[in-house]
């Protein structure tokens, strides 16, 4: 199965991220979404992994299930939060035993309530990295924060820790922005600090106008006000979604034209915003 880092060494990558469905009528959901976006030649898929590492086999068995089932190589999101060493060494031997090698290595998020909370013995993304490469050979891959993490005291230093890490990864993957320029200055800052691995933006094509204003409170990427008050215009739930679209289009193009790396999708399962960009960029559909 093809290595992420090799993918992006030969050429551009378009990727997609799901999250691990669970129940039966949420696997069969995203079964189907993987069906209708295979047709599209992604060079690969990501799996995420639920806050406080809640979802660890439901991404597991999502993981294993397109290695198995499809011909794109999956990448398994892994995180510090709520894991030890001795997890993470059980994690990878299951994923190198199936032939798996490329994994996105997260702090993650902190867990939803108090009684989840597990040990960890990680703090950040690259003592994770660390012992990954102790372990296994892969293709590893980090979130990277346009914006800056929200944790962060001030850009600049989340500028050195992000270089820091890229450093120790093959690449990065963008959280989801809607400015150009926050894509842009960051890759010239990281380019300052003297790291140009690849770095491939996130897209988050906004299909709903409340869902998107949660995750961005929650992630730190700002909703701008020109992208609300065009949202906003739309005369009904579907014409605000046909915008969204548009409007997720021609950041796509403007970051193709400037030589991004690749797109990763943020697809929140569904196919229909991926397909519909795909098509207005004029890609290649087989
Ligand atoms: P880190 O790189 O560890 O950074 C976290 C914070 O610590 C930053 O403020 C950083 O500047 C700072 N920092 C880093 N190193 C040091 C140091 N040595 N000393 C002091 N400060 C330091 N979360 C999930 O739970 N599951 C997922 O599947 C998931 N997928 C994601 C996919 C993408 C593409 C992105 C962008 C994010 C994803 N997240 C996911 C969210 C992510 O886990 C959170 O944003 C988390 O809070 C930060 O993760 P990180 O890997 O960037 O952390």
């Amino acid at each position: 199965m093809a290595r992420i880092g090799d993918l992006l060494a030969a050429g551009r990558t378009f990727s997609f991220e799901f999250s691990p469905p669970k129940s039966a009528a949420g696997s069969m959901s995203l079964g189907r979404t993987i069906a209708e976006l295979e047709p599209l030649g992604p060079s690969f898929v990501s799996v995420t992994y639920g806050a406080g590492g809640s979802t660890r086999e439901f991404t597991r068995d999502t993981v294993l299930w397109v290695r198995k089932e499809t011909n794109i190589p999956p990448m398994a999101h892994l995180t510090c939060v709520g894991h030890t060493r001795a997890e993470i060494n059980d994690i990878i031997d299951t994923y190198s035993s199936a032939g798996i090698e490329n994994v996105l290595a997260l702090a993650g998020d902190p867990p939803k309530s108090n009684d989840e909370v597990r040990p960890s013995d990680y703090a950040y993304a690259t003592d994770l990295i660390d012992h990954l490469r102790e372990i296994a050979n892969l293709s590893i891959g980090v979130a990277a924060h346009p914006e800056g993490h929200p944790r962060s005291p001030d850009l600049a230093t989340d500028r050195k820790f992000l270089a820091a890490k890229l450093q120790k990864a093959d690449f990065a993957v963008t959280q989801f922005f809607f400015d150009l320029d926050h894509y842009l200055s960051m890759v010239n800052d990281l380019a300052d600090l003297g790291v140009t691995k690849p770095v491939i933006p996130g897209i988050m094509p906004v299909t709903n106008i409340a869902q998107v204003e949660r995750m961005a409170e929650l992630s730190g990427a700002a909703f701008p006000q020109w992208l609300r008050e065009r949202l906003e215009s739309g005369r009904d739930a579907e014409d605000v979604r046909r915008i969204g679209v548009e409007a997720a289009t021609e950041l796509c193009a403007q970051l193709l034209e400037a030589g991004a790396p690749g797109l990763h999708f943020y697809t929140m399962n569904k196919s229909t915003a991926t397909r519909e960009i795909y098509a207005q960029l004029g890609l290649p559909v087989a």
